[in-house]
């Protein structure tokens, strides 16, 4: 895809354009995707009740499948890839037709424009598959995590109101069995919810509970030969997509993101930061549950006609596997995780060396601020490849700064998530809602006007968003996060407000110190709390090292060096982290007060918590 290249300035300018003046932004990205009907407004109104290309019908089914066939019939759509490293290759017209027998099914179970379809699978081609049905129907997709708690999984579903559950029997995460379809059983049996139908996906095994008038096992009713299911026309601004936040500061929050303009969004986002080109393969390493998966895997990657890399499992279940499935695909783009680029580096070199990874471009993060070693890591053992950062939330799924080399010779500046996306518009606040010059740490508010600001489900008349996101500081949108900008107008992010240490004369973000320790030789990860005015660190020393009284003095050297007095040292295991893999310091906060940590349905394994227990009965 043929691109301009600005300079800095000229991004600058764009950025700018596109708050003063949207509808002109806009306009011309609305032709990212295919309509049924053009819309007759690119915006209207005020955020949070904005509303984009109204008028306009779509589907993203369309977009992702139909449109390519003509010219892209054999080309790869995505290759699937597990950790055992068995593999199958989906060409678009595989993808057009797995669609329409998919959509086909779900139409039978009566599945109709504007209801909600529930997921839970692994990162498969049928997920694929059932998520475009969604679409093709215009329904609206919630994609649940696999491992959930039982609770959880039964509020989502109530939550969401779908009546219609796809399910995979089982999936392999780091050569342990899941078994997807029993737990689902269980979740059903003890709770009340909305779910009628469970369509399930064997995946080739029958070793599971069929629930008379409640299950479908889809191999026995797929079709055998080719069905057509027209796309539904769906208005731009109608819900496509429900997400929870990932729970990281609070009890996650339902979301929803629309069928026009938030594809247009990500379309968007994706040609700025990668600018990928026609023959180029995308993989994100992301489970199912966390929206990167979606933003990739569903209204990026089909609806640019390029090709995805879907893998299922755990990423170091070999210690060599991400550089095999580099090249294995010739893969140029990743887009991961933070908390994933740090198992690769604590992997050590031959995570990124094994294989021959010349085909790849760039590294994405998202999820968390990449500390200053990671990325250091990364440049030294992967010199061809450029580190991008994206940071976004949920709410806003338009980077709010970003790296965009797509459109731009943007340099990287270490522990900056970047520049202000063109389209996103954030300014660095005061206690009272006052802007702040650069190099001043502050709140991260956003004056959100784009098409990529969610709506909160069940909010029909706009009091919970308001409410939760508007009332902080008037005028503005909240993010909850703490940083500042250099002089460039590069973004810090330093960590979460409400985990802003206070000392003595000075507001410390947890990034600042916990960056800090991890550049320690010995120190894998990191964790900062504020106790009173004094900071307590957690720290996972690296596979091997002797967690001692030797390491803990030198611990605190490096950040007293650093400016940083840490008064207490807790060696653990692993940190408590949400399944999107952020790291959860409300619950360390909470253990160490010995108080409730409220709703902690999305960490990642709840057997952190009695670790955490046990290693702080040695702190006096
Ligand atoms: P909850 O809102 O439920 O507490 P959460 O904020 O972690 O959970 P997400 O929407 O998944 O839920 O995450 C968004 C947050 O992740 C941002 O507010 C920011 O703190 C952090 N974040 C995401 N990407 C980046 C990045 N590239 N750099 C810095 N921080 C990031
Ligand atoms: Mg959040």
């Amino acid at each position: 895809m043929s691109w301009k290249i600005y300079s800095l300035d000229q991004i600058r300018a764009m950025a700018k354009l596109a708050v003063e003046n949207p509808n002109t932004f806009w306009r011309d990205k609305a032709n990212y995707i295919s309509w049924f009907k053009q819309p007759e407004k690119i915006v209207e109104g005020e955020p949070p009740y904005t509303k984009w290309f109204s008028g306009g019908t779509t589907n993203i089914s369309y977009n992702a499948v139909d449109r390519h066939l003509p010219s892209k019939k054999d080309k790869v759509a995505f290759y699937w890839i597990n950790e055992k490293l068995d593999s199958k290759t989906i060409s678009y017209q595989d993808l057009y037709q797995e669609v329409n027998k998919a959509a086909y099914i779900l139409s039978e179970l009566g599945v109709k424009k504007g209801d909600t379809v529930s997921m839970l699978m692994p990162s498969i081609p049928e997920a694929v598959y059932f998520s475009l049905a969604v679409h093709r129907l215009g329904g609206v997709l919630a994609i649940h995590y696999i491992g959930l708690s039982e609770e959880t999984l039964a509020y989502r579903f109530n939550d969401c109101g779908s009546k219609v559950l796809v399910v995979a029997s089982k999936t392999f995460r780091n050569d342990n069995e899941i078994r997807v379809k029993d737990f689902v059983d269980k979740v059903l049996e003890k709770y009340s919810t909305p779910i009628e139908k469970v369509l399930v996906l064997s995946r080739g095994y029958s070793d599971f509970n069929v629930k008379q008038n409640r299950d479908i096992i889809y191999e026995d009713v797929k079709p055998r030969g080719k069905v057509y299911v027209k796309p539904e026309e769906v208005e731009a601004n109608e819900p496509a997509t429900i997400y929870y936040t990932s729970g990281t500061t609070g009890r996650p929050k339902g979301l929803y993101h629309t069928n026009g303009g938030y594809v247009i969004a990500l379309n968007w986002a994706f040609r700025a930061i990668f600018n990928p080109t026609e023959n180029d393969v995308w993989w994100t390493i992301s489970e199912l549950g966390w929206p990167v998966w979606p933003m990739a895997n569903l209204y990026t990657i089909p609806v640019m006609g390029i090709t995805g890399v879907l893998f299922e499992g755990y990423i170091a279940y070999k210690r060599d596997l991400f550089s095999r499935i580099v090249e294995r695909f010739n893969v140029n783009l990743v887009w991961s995780s933070t908390t994933t680029l740090y198992t690769l580096k604590s992997i050590g070199e031959e995570s990124v060396k094994s294989g021959d990874t010349s085909s790849l471009r760039i590294i994405l993060n998202t999820g968390e601020p990449l500390n200053v070693g990671a990325w250091i890591w990364l440049n030294q053992n992967l010199p061809h490849v450029r580190i991008a950062d994206a940071y976004w939330m949920t709410e806003h799924l338009l980077p709010i700064a970003a790296t965009p080399y797509g459109i731009g010779e943007i340099p990287y500046k270490a522990g900056s998530a970047g520049i202000q996306f063109p389209g996103s518009y954030f300014l660095i606040v005061d206690d009272e809602g006052k802007p702040l010059p650069p190099k001043q740490k502050g709140y991260i508010v956003l004056k959100p006007l784009n098409p990529a600001s969610a709506k909160m489900w069940n909010d029909p008349n706009y009091e919970r968003i308001i409410k939760q996101y508007w009332s902080r500081f008037p005028g503005y949108f909240y993010t909850g996060d703490y940083g500042y900008t250099d002089e460039d107008g590069y973004l810090y992010v330093l960590g979460r407000a409400d985990d802003v240490i206070r000392t003595e004369g000075e507001r410390i973000g947890t990034l600042e110190v916990e960056s800090v320790i991890v550049t320690h030789p010995q120190v894998a990860e990191a964790a900062v709390i504020g106790k009173g005015s004094n900071i307590l660190a957690f720290v996972v020393p690296k596979q091997g090292v002797e967690a001692d009284e030797q390491l803990m003095n030198d611990i605190k050297t490096y950040c007293r060096n650093a400016g940083y007095i840490v008064d207490k040292i807790v060696f653990v295991k692993r940190l408590p982290k949400t399944k999107s893999g952020k790291i959860m310091r409300r619950l360390l906060k909470a253990i160490v007060a010995n108080e409730n940590p409220g709703d902690i349905s999305t960490l990642d394994d709840m057997r952190v918590l009695e670790e955490l227990k046990e290693a702080l009965k040695n702190l006096s």
